[in-house]
């Protein structure tokens, strides 16, 4: 199948031919004929599988058709709606449509400057959307189209208050789309408050792209650095994102892996916006090729000929665990996932981590750690009460 064997407009056509889409994702095919039609859509696609053109193409038609006023896309990162709004601009090149993103780290003048000239799609994360429909600089109750990328982080709790304070300024009479790799019945759950009866359109098993090949390297704390950077040696021609936990520590081992010659850079929540995007830039660029990043980029962002993800710090659950590893192995590429196990060191490899000058050959010697097991054993009171070592004393 085609693009232009779907009934979709000319000029949409015209757009999707120049952006190189030629022919309908599965995702692409299923939802935007029903979006077209109006049904609100729930659908599960794996990471990269074109559910931003998905909503895209369907929301434009709408738009365009006039079937709908306004529509309003909200994603859970900033970074992913300038990437959402970016690729909406190509989609709508063709028709006067101005598309207009706003999210939090920036001034909000200058995006207030850009919503009174008017939004047709607006695209945004909730905190900052919640702010201009405060300042009376955006109604929402003309929208009737809303779409919920990455929905089930959009629904869980850490988005709840925001999400229901923004539904309930919408207009009544809305589409209401879900879509993300990872939708279940809990989040269908919470989406019955905002939407009624569903078109449920699932594509494949909820799992990673076939494309992704997983790997686990075990590694005790001391030994994971040296390991990670054999492995970024072996993929030196890749891009690469390593994911860990805290902020903090992906400052420390971007910090880390430039002063051992690696072109790395941080991405994560506590640095400036202007920074943040500048990061990616500089990634898309290939000025750089590792990102160290926290789970903000866990989520849809589409960076080229990514090869290898590595959880240097294990995933906090298996669907954020599929998020991360799904920035690889895009629109049918190949990619490598790399997850770090962490194995406690033995008393042997803490004492050789504290002592490093020890002199190791010295042939017979245990540590001392070793002793203290002895010792503390021995000292443990067997039933009746006696010590093991009272007993095991020789008979004279
Ligand atoms: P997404 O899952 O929306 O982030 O899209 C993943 C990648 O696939 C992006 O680079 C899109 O530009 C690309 N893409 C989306 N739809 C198509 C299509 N029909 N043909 C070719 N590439 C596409």
């Amino acid at each position: 199948m085609k693009f232009k064997d779907m009934e979709i407009r000319p000029d949409t056509l015209a757009a999707l031919l120049e952006m190189g889409y030629e022919e309908p994702t599965e995702v692409q095919e299923k939802v935007i004929p029903l979006i077209i039609e109006g049904r609100n859509v729930v659908a599960r696609s794996k990471t990269g599988t074109g559910k931003t053109a998905a909503f895209g193409v369907g929301v434009t038609e709408r738009l365009v058709g006039n079937t709908a006023r306004k529509a309003l896309i909200l994603a859970p990162t900033r970074e992913l709606t300038l990437q959402v709004s970016d690729e909406i601009k190509k989609i709508t090149v063709k028709y006067p449509l101005k598309t207009v993103a706003v999210y939090g780290g920036y001034s909000i003048n200058p995006q207030i400057s850009s919503l009174r000239k008017g939004a047709d799609i607006l695209v945004a994360t909730p905190g900052r959307l919640l702010d201009h429909a405060e300042r009376g600089t955006v109604d929402l109750s003309e929208f009737d189209i809303v779409v919920l990328d990455e929905a089930d982080r959009m629904l869980d709790m850490g988005f709840r208050d925001e999400m229901d304070r923004i539904m309930d300024q919408i207009s009544r009479e809305r589409t209401v789309l879900l879509l993300s790799a990872t939708v279940d019945e809990a989040i269908l759950g919470a989406a019955s408050r905002y939407m009624g009866e569903p078109h449920i359109v699932e594509i494949g098993e909820k799992e990673k792209p076939e494309e992704i090949r997983e790997e686990i390297i075990e590694a005790t704390k001391l030994e994971k650095f040296s390991k990670l950077k054999q492995l970024l040696k072996n993929n030196k021609n890749q891009r690469a994102i390593i994911f860990t936990s805290t902020k903090i520590f992906a400052n420390r081992l971007a910090e880390r892996l430039q002063k051992n010659g690696f072109d790395a850079d941080a991405l994560q929540g506590d640095m400036s916006q202007a920074a943040r995007e500048k990061v990616l830039r500089k990634l898309h660029q290939g000025r750089i090729h590792i990102l160290v990043a926290t789970d903000v980029a866990a989520r849809g962002l589409h960076i080229e000929d990514v090869g290898l993800i590595v959880n240097y710090d294990q995933a906090r659950d298996d669907d954020t665990h599929l998020h991360r590893v799904g920035r690889t192995g895009r629109m049918g590429s190949e990619g490598m996932a790399v997850t770090f196990i962490e194995r406690r060191e033995t008393r042997e490899e803490r004492f050789r981590e504290d002592h490093p000058d020890f002199a190791w050959m010295n042939p017979g010697y245990r540590p001392p750690s070793h002793r203290k097991e002895r010792k503390t054993t021995g000292n443990s009171r067997n039933k009746r009460g006696k010590s093991r070592d009272k007993r095991r004393k020789p008979k004279r």
